[in-house]
């Protein structure tokens, strides 16, 4: 992913509207990239602070927010790659004991021996 890429993501990401391939590559170009980093920092911050402005919270940790943001992003993101792996592991027992079965069947009808 480009900065170019990574800076048109920033805004959807902020409001959460980032599908999830996109939402991991972003999240790995933000890591790497300190420019981008500070991209979604500015924009985070001016969210944040428009978000304060609507309640009475005082305390203002826009660091804080932004980490624990990009760290649900990151956690979000390794659920989706545990279920993918786990959707895999199922996809490829249900094949191979399709297969089997299949095998197994076609003993029965005497096509091998
Ligand atoms: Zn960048």
């Amino acid at each position: 992913m480009t900065c170019q890429e990574a800076e048109r993501l920033v805004t959807p990401y902020i409001q959460g509207d980032l599908e999830d391939d996109k939402l991991e590559e972003f999240l790995e170009h933000i890591e790497n990239c300190e420019n981008c980093q500070e991209e979604l920092e500015i924009y985070f911050t001016v969210d944040y602070g428009i978000r304060q402005l609507d309640s009475d919270a005082d305390n203002y940790n826009i660091k804080g927010e932004m980490e624990e943001r990009l760290e649900e992003s990151r956690q979000h993101i390794q659920r989706r790659r545990m279920f993918q792996i786990a959707k895999y592991a199922v996809d490829t027992l249900v094949a191979m004991s399709l297969t089997v079965m299949t095998v197994m069947q076609l003993r029965m009808w005497g096509v091998f021996w």
